[in-house]
């Protein structure tokens, strides 16, 4: 029998621009995950990062997905900023990718069995190989490219079945990771489903990771602008939009006391 864990309600949640994101910090993440792959399922984690959070102004059914989600953790700088001009602090960055890697080095201790679904062809079996010469012994359920498109889905939801996953990582991008999680994370009984972006191109090595100072100084999007200009659109849509957006929120609220 499945069994559905809930978020413990030691922690703290706090909310930007109607958006949930939970305090939690990477080793609590974990110690959760190991509770909800033992209950069974479905559940849900969702990396938030101001690019969700603006879309989810619009996207009422982005929002509700992200409301529903298991746990919402915080990906990105500009969050750790938001809640400190709301005078709260988040206590950690738990960035998908990071989140990843943690789990790939769970994997090959208590061997959960990890599936990764999404990006483009090949790709998804580069972050695999990747993951094993890094993580030896991290088990691999399956890999599978491609779109959320429905045609495809048949064929996906095959593969999830005989890989019989604990946690299945889906890099379709958001809203649509996101979306498909809540939606077939049930009928295919995967105990955990996580959207993580583009981190199977992070660690295939197609898209490389900024220095670690840079991450450190909160500056990863200066680096990818410089790397992909053709990505200024969403740039602009998390830093200085979502920037202004959530410091006139925080401002409003200080008013109010
Ligand atoms: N992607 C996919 N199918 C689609 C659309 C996107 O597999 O129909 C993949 C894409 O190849 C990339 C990931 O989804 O690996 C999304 O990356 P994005 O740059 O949006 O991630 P972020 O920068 O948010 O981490």
């Amino acid at each position: 029998m499945s069994r559905l864990i809930e978020r413990p309600a030691t922690i703290k949640s706090l909310r930007i621009l109607g958006v949930r994101v939970d305090d939690v910090t990477m080793d609590q993440t974990i110690a959760l995950i190991a509770a909800m792959i033992a209950g069974g399922g479905p559940h849900q984690i969702a990396t938030i990062n101001p690019e969700f959070v603006m879309a989810a102004q619009q996207h009422l059914g982005f929002h509700a997905t992200l409301e529903a989600a298991t746990l919402a953790v915080p990906d990105g700088t500009g969050l750790l900023y938001a809640a400190r001009w709301q005078g709260h602090a988040l206590r950690e960055k738990v960035t998908g990718i990071d989140l990843t890697e943690r789990l790939a080095a769970e994997s090959a201790q208590r061997g959960w069995r990890i599936f990764l679904l999404g990006a483009a062809p090949g790709v998804a079996e580069k972050a695999a190989a990747a993951l094993s010469e890094r993580f030896p012994g991290v088990v691999i359920a399956g890999t599978w490219a491609g779109s959320p498109a429905s045609a495809a889905q048949p064929a996906i939801a095959a593969q999830i079945r005989a890989a019989r996953p604990d946690i299945v990582l889906v890099a379709y991008g958001a809203p649509a990771q996101d979306l498909w999680i809540r939606r077939h994370g049930a009928a295919l009984q995967i105990p955990l489903g996580i959207g993580v972006g583009g981190t199977f191109d992070d660690l295939a090595g197609i898209r490389p990771r900024a220095p670690r100072i840079i991450r450190r100084l909160g500056l990863e999007w200066g680096y990818r602008l410089l790397r992909h200009p053709s990505r200024w659109r969403r740039i602009m849509t998390a830093v200085p939009i979502f920037g202004w957006a959530a410091w006139r929120e925080a401002r409003k609220h200080k008013d109010e006391w």
